[in-house]
């Protein structure tokens, strides 16, 4: 298939093209139209990197958001700030033409830039769950339209500590809040996580 068969938005489209991709990866074929059509979903994978799991997640957020709200409606959560970083420019290269607002939270900005750039105006958020939280708890980050949730490298997100974190975000979001977790592999925490946070998901082995 193609990324004109995956029904995405014209501006989305010509973003991926700009992008210069020309046909989905197996992940990107097999993931993006089921979290676009409101799915819980497990990928994960014997491979390590380059299945081009960040495009399918953030092609499918930016399918799913509207940019004309002005509030935050995807949350990703990574393990590290560099990743949250790297999302975030992915995220901002394939909406080129959508006018998508993504902030990185990943901490060590200080409280008068945080005022001037209020998360809440974002359309995405993606950052590490301890710098999440605590614009969550701060009130910089409203959480009342959070459509989507996406837990990247899920497995290394519980290794380096942030399970509690993760919980704590989890809170906060609207009950129906759809989740998307990819991880190298399915340890029982990571296991034990999708039975909290996803009914009936779709597991996608790459
Ligand atoms: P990832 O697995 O998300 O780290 O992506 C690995 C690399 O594959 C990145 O450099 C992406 O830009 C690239 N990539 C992802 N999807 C595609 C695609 N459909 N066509 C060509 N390159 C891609």
């Amino acid at each position: 298939s193609t990324f004109g068969d995956l029904g995405l938005k014209e501006d989305l489209l010509r973003g991926v093209y700009a992008h210069n991709f020309e046909q989905p990866s197996a992940i990107q074929q097999r993931a993006i139209l089921p979290i676009t059509q409101g799915r819980n979903v497990i990928a994960h994978w014997q491979e390590q990197s380059g299945t081009g799991k960040t495009a399918t997640f953030s092609i499918a957020m930016l399918q799913s958001i509207d940019v004309t709200v002005r509030e935050t409606q995807a949350l990703v959560l990574s393990p590290t700030h560099e990743l949250a970083t790297q999302i975030q420019s992915v995220v901002l290269s394939l909406g080129d033409y959508m006018n998508v607002q993504c902030h990185a939270c990943v901490g060590g900005a200080s409280i008068g830039e945080d005022i001037r750039k209020p998360e809440y105006g974002q359309h995405i958020v993606s950052g590490t769950p301890g710098c999440v939280f605590d614009m969550i708890r701060r009130r910089l980050l409203r959480t009342r339209n959070i459509k989507m949730l996406i837990l990247d490298e899920a497995d290394e997100l519980l290794n380096k500590g942030f399970k509690d974190q993760i919980y704590d975000v989890y809170r906060y979001l609207p009950p129906a809040t759809q989740a998307v977790l990819l991880s190298a592999t399915l340890p029982y925490d990571v296991l034990e996580m999708t039975t909290k946070f996803m009914t009936d998901p779709i597991r996608i082995l790459v």
